[in-house]
């Protein structure tokens, strides 16, 4: 690699810059699980756009709906305008997701990224309900802008908010306590309790699976018990997809599984197929209150992410076989994880489709692992409080073939830094 390849970014670009100093080299072309570095270097793909290349880099059939779609001319910026892309996607989205699922949500089209779904998640559930506070949970992750930090757990990206971030109660997420149902009995006392301090409020904002929070799992019972406490008392339940849907778990949506239907759901990262920035929140068609152009975004029109996203619905969400592939290579990463836990001392392992992590009880020793990885060949990165988690994230089109490559690095990278090689 020559020395004006890799300056420029230490020269020019942002101090804030990340995942580039996680892998210090120069990626140049990908398909499916695999990039290329311009050394020609392959790397195998255990991230997966951190959740939003589900379906793997350049896709062919993405591409080839796509490189049509540019060929013709198709609109490309569209704001909120009804075009032949949106109008295809739509019918996709009612014929392929809601009504199999009999869900009926109506759509909207916020900005192209997860934290503008969940900012009009909240924004909504503050203007129907007249409330003000949102409960959220401890080491939630719903993106960067001030509303979305501040229903997020990390102390460090709360931090940056310069603000002080208000009108948001964190609660324990399952599990924290370690003590089963107790978790949710606090949730109830103080919500009952007129004597707790904390009022009623709009909304409680959840994620099935918390990817950047650890890969921690809240069990199907927790879930619905969470959604009838809600339903109960009027509180609205937005389920934040935007990294565990479109088919990330198994099924396309994380909290089919539970049998909860919330009563709003943020999707984006894989919902545009390629990779391409889209986002949406569904919501139950009585919670329908914006006035026309209430919320709005220039980039809310992202035609091209409108094709992809409507060509992989068809492709990958017309019957179930996708989500069958997702829960069978999810066994494979299981068993797995389970022989490096029987062999590896201070770890433990757990996830869920295919979302999976290995969390170290010397948090310094996960990063050590993905760097050992990257040098050689398999992209992963960290997740949790204290980055003590390697998170598996590959996409669900991985071939199995790949997918053992991946697990055979990862195996040999928990041993290798677990006995200091
Ligand atoms: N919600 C969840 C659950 C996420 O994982 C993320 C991104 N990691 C976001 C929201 C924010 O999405 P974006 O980075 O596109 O704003």
């Amino acid at each position: 690699m020559t020395t004006t390849e890799t300056t420029i970014f230490e020269a020019l670009e942002s101090n804030v810059r990340g995942y580039c100093r996680a892998w210090p080299t120069v990626f140049d072309t990908a398909s499916g699980a695999r990039l290329r570095d311009i050394d020609g270097k392959e790397y195998l793909d255990f991230f997966a756009g951190a959740g939003a290349l589900n379906y793997g880099h350049n896709n062919p059939v993405l591409k080839e709906a796509l490189l049509e779609y540019i060929a013709r001319d198709g609109i490309t910026h569209g704001l909120d305008m009804s075009t032949v892309a949106k109008r295809d996607l739509l019918h996709a989205v009612q014929d392929l997701i809601l009504a199999p699922r009999g869900l009926d949500y109506k759509v909207q089209f916020p900005g192209p990224t997860g934290a503008n779904a969940v900012e009009a998640a909240l924004k909504l559930a503050r203007k129907v309900t007249g409330r003000t506070d949102i409960i959220h949970f401890t080491n939630a992750f719903h993106g960067m802008t001030l509303g979305a930090l501040s229903v997020t757990g990390n102390a460090a990206k709360r931090a940056g908010a310069g603000v002080p971030l208000v009108h948001a109660t964190p609660m324990p997420y399952d599990g924290y306590f370690d003590t089963g149902d107790t978790d949710m009995a606090w949730i109830e006392r103080v919500l009952d309790d007129t004597s707790s301090g904390i009022d009623t409020p709009a909304a409680v904002i959840v994620e099935s699976v918390q990817g950047e929070g650890g890969v921690n799992l809240a069990r199907p019972e927790w879930l619905r018990h969470l959604a009838q406490l809600c339903s109960a008392r009027g509180i609205l339940l937005i389920v934040d997809d935007v990294q565990m849907g479109c088919g990330r778990t198994g099924p396309f949506f994380s909290f089919e599984s539970a049998g909860i239907v919330p009563d709003i759901v943020t999707l984006s990262k894989s919902i545009g197929g390629y990779g391409l920035p889209m986002a949406l929140v569904l919501m139950k068609p009585e919670l329908d209150q914006w006035a026309p152009g209430e919320h709005n975004g220039t980039f809310r029109g992202n035609n091209p992410a409108f094709v992809t996203a409507r060509t992989a619905l068809e492709h990958y969400w017309a019957d179930n076989m996708l989500e069958l592939s997702t829960l069978r290579k999810g066994a494979l990463v299981r068993e797995a994880l389970l022989r490096i836990d029987a062999e590896v001392d201070g770890i433990s392992t757990r996830g869920r489709g295919l979302v999976h992590g290995i969390a170290f009880d010397d948090a310094s020793l996960a990063g050590k692992v993905c760097q050992w990885a990257f040098e050689n060949g398999l992209l992963l990165e960290t997740s949790g409080p204290c980055d003590e988690v390697v998170k598996l994230l590959p996409p669900l089109t991985i071939t199995d073939a790949e997918l053992i490559e991946g697990l055979d690095i990862l195996t040999a990278a928990v041993t290798a830094v677990g006995t200091g090689e």
